[in-house]
């Protein structure tokens, strides 16, 4: 059958596609700075016939393309590292280079999955078995949620039929429940300076204003859904308590389940903004740092991904993954580590004994919102959207530690890069192969957003 060929693809790539992620894991570049990360990527599609082209304003995504015509289908791809995570690949704590980045959320596997079920597919399209557009997005700086929310502000996912990406995680899952949308804002408060002790009435405190402002967004607290998620820091509170802080700065997060109450709170956080000015007499800036939606997981797609997780399968870890997944998590509680699957409302019965998983979670998480953000929910505003989650990390490793970063360097990644491109491929291909299924993702799609036309957070 054809998927089969489909699959064997995939695993006949499977140096070439370990060569991609140990070398993106190596680069482990932060977010915006993904220079060789995407050269790299880039010059792979290249090679196998892709048309590669240019996001404006964002020298580190692109846009691979092969093939013409309906469907249009966009697998999503993200490679940044994270600061200060730098590890050897080993299950003790040591890192490559000290302070140097790592790849702590392990998009080298990612980006690389990716590649592997975009290449499969265009081989398909190139032997005539399959008609359609495939297309591999670079989505640069996914760690400050700005990536894909900017790439969307310049409008390349607009004609897309649908869309679809994974994550290296601790389970095999086809994602079922949904995120908060999020807004990151700094404002930056200006007063005068003045003699603290001397002649404190000339001054006016910019620092007053941040902490004014803070005790005016905890009283918001009370008046928000339950749901919403409020933190702030503060990043410049002045340098001496002698000098009346003329500069001051507190950095926001807004949280909430769905975009638009993210969007009021965020209108109700300006006032209070306004009245710590005018309070102190200060004025104030904001910065709109990022700015994401929650994310709809279309139905329609989630099954029919899941209908191909079934039918590939969970990665089959050996022995030496074992081991090293046992050793790097032996100082993990149990209890962190349910904690941890709780927050992908794994239960605990279902990582009992567990170290890998390799079997699949069909939880019925539909009513579920996770209490962080992916920035591709603005992508499932604009099209369909389904998520995969394949193993690659021990059971009960938290994300964005070092334990990661050692994970997605090591052997039983490449498992869960083959497995994560096989499944997303497969899908490709029933979507390719009878475009009634994306029909009806898309006319789930409509009813999902009442319609409703998407807008960027970063434009105007
Ligand atoms: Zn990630």
């Amino acid at each position: 059958m054809d998927k089969q060929i489909l699959y064997d693809a995939i695993d006949s790539e499977r140096n070439a596609l370990k060569e991609i992620s140990d070398q993106l894991w190596e680069y482990a570049e932060t977010a915006f700075n993904e220079v060789k990360s995407s050269s790299l990527l880039k010059e792979h599609m290249k090679a196998h016939g892709f048309n590669i082209s240019d996001v404006p304003n964002m020298p580190t995504a692109f846009i691979a393309e092969y093939g013409s015509g309906y469907p249009v289908i966009g697998i999503l791809g993200e490679y940044d590292a994270l600061p200060g995570l730098s590890q050897k690949i080993q299950t003790t704590q040591e890192p490559v280079k000290e302070g140097a980045s790592g790849h702590g959320c392990a998009h080298n596997l990612l980006a690389t999955g990716c590649v592997g079920a975009v290449v499969a597919i265009k081989e398909m399209i190139a032997s005539g078995k399959l008609k359609g557009t495939i297309r591999y997005y670079g989505c640069p700086a996914e760690e400050q949620l700005v990536g894909k929310p900017m790439m969307a502000g310049e409008g390349v996912f607009d004609d897309l039929d649908i869309a679809l990406s994974w994550h290296p995680a601790n389970n095999n899952e086809v994602v079922r429940f949904s995120s908060l949308a999020s807004n990151s804002i700094k404002f930056k408060f200006k007063g005068l300076s003045a003699h603290a002790a001397m002649a404190p009435y000339l001054g006016r405190s910019a620092l007053d204003a941040v902490e004014l402002m803070n005790v005016g967004a905890n009283y918001l607290r009370e008046h928000v859904v339950d749901s919403v998620r409020l933190h702030y820091c503060i990043t410049n509170g002045g340098v001496v308590p002698n000098a009346v802080p003329a500069d001051a700065e507190v950095w926001y997060m807004v949280r909430a389940p769905k975009r638009d109450q993210v969007e009021e709170v965020t209108a109700r956080l300006m006032k209070i903004a306004e009245g710590a000015a005018l309070m102190t007499e200060t004025s104030f800036t904001s910065e709109l740092l990022s700015g994401c939606y929650d994310m709809i997981i279309n139905r329609d797609l989630a099954e029919l991904l899941d209908k191909n997780l079934h039918e590939v399968g969970g990665p089959e870890f050996d022995e030496k993954d074992f081991s090293f997944a046992e050793a790097i998590t032996k100082d993990i509680p149990q209890s962190v580590k349910e904690n941890v699957m709780s927050s992908y409302y794994i239960l605990p019965e279902q990582i009992e004994g567990k170290i890998l998983m390799e079997d699949i979670q069909d939880n019925d998480n539909w009513d579920k919102v996770m209490p962080g953000t992916f920035d591709h929910g603005d992508v499932s505003y604009i099209a369909p959207f389904a998520y995969l989650f394949i193993t690659a990390l021990p059971v009960g490793l938290a994300g964005h530690t070092w334990q990661v970063t050692a994970c997605a360097g090591a052997d039983m990644g490449i498992k869960s890069v083959l497995c994560g491109a096989k499944v997303m491929a497969g899908t490709v291909y029933d979507l390719m192969s009878d475009t009634g299924l994306v029909k009806k993702a898309k006319e789930t799609f409509l009813k999902d957003t009442g319609g409703r036309k998407y807008k960027s957070a970063f434009k105007k």
